[in-house]
């Protein structure tokens, strides 16, 4: 039994939005669900990605309007390495971002800039065995998309390889260095590493990473509840999200960890054409739809503006 990589990473923002603005717009994903926080109705939860909304591409943020910003110290994830294909991908969005007003920073074949709310980011050159996982945009070369998510960086609350036990031996990641990880699956490999300590403690709010999901093949999701359990992990039940089921641990690091499955996938309640589109709300929150989206500001997926040919 293996992880099969990374499913998705969610995260916190302050003004929905901007962060559509943002991801469907200036980085060109495809903004593939429109709903809520299952678990606070009232908040928007919006999901990007590539075209089809596959595992291991897919971005999540949670809207908080007016939540204070965050700041990732002790325990948390820093940076987020999304991929591209080649050298001169990296120049292409190097000046898109710059035109987009993000500053950037070159370094050794990585391009560095933060969105709107600080949360960081590297570009970097994909491992060309993992899938390539795009979206398409009608600004952006289908050369130069992003093919996906290729790794995250976290600060260690403690040494660099206090985990080790549980991501190793619990759950199956391959050690390449101290504190330093793959998670290799049949046809992807993604990258988890820490740097050491920062000396502060980080702060949840806008612009840092809630929590990070592992993809499981949906037959091994439960033996994998039993396996985080076994490693010493406080394991919720399995909870239905709808679009996979999902179950979640705090690591010993302090990092959320959840577990979730590859089905049914974002095509399981709008037409794969219309992704994203309309307002979604699982069934438990439909006879609130009316009060929901008088509550919620509206918002436009970009494809529903401008639908491509
Ligand atoms: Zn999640």
């Amino acid at each position: 039994m293996k992880l099969e990589g990374m499913h998705h990473i969610t995260m916190i923002t302050g003004d929905a939005r901007r962060n559509v603005d943002f991801y469907a717009d200036v980085l060109a994903l495809r903004m593939v669900k429109k709903t809520v926080n299952f678990d606070a109705p009232q908040a928007y939860h919006l999901y990007f990605g590539d075209e089809q909304g596959s595992p291991g591409s897919i971005l999540t943020w949670f809207e908080f309007p007016g939540a204070p910003p965050g700041n990732p110290g002790a325990g948390m994830v820093h940076t987020i390495q999304l991929g591209v294909r080649s050298a001169e991908s990296l120049e292409f969005w190097n000046k898109r971002l710059a035109d987009s007003g993000y500053p950037t920073e070159s370094l050794d074949g990585v391009l560095r800039f933060q969105d709107f709310e600080g949360l960081q980011y590297e570009l970097v050159i994909a491992d060309p065995s993992n899938p390539v996982l795009q979206a398409r945009h009608p600004e952006i070369p289908v050369e130069h998309a992003l093919t996906g998510v290729q790794g995250v960086r976290a600060f260690a609350s403690e040494e660099l390889n206090s985990d080790r036990d549980l991501l190793v031996d619990g759950l199956g990641f391959t050690e390449v260095g101290i504190g330093e990880y793959l998670v290799e699956g049949d046809d992807t490999r993604f990258r988890f590493g820490y740097d050491q300590h920062p000396g502060y403690g980080g702060r949840e709010g806008t612009g840092t990473v809630h929590h990070i999901a592992w993809h499981s093949r949906d037959e091994d999701h439960e033996a994998w509840r039993e396996r985080a359990g076994e490693a010493g992990q406080s394991v919720t039940p399995v909870i239905d999200r709808d679009y996979f089921n999902a179950i979640y641990f705090r690591q010993p690091q302090g990092i959320l960890f959840e577990i979730a499955t590859t089905s049914p996938g974002f095509a399981v309640d709008e037409d794969p054409a219309h992704l994203g589109e309309q307002l979604r709300l699982p069934t438990q929150h439909e006879p609130m739809r009316a009060q929901l989206e008088s509550l919620l500001d509206p918002l436009v997926n970009p494809r529903a503006a401008a639908p491509l040919d």
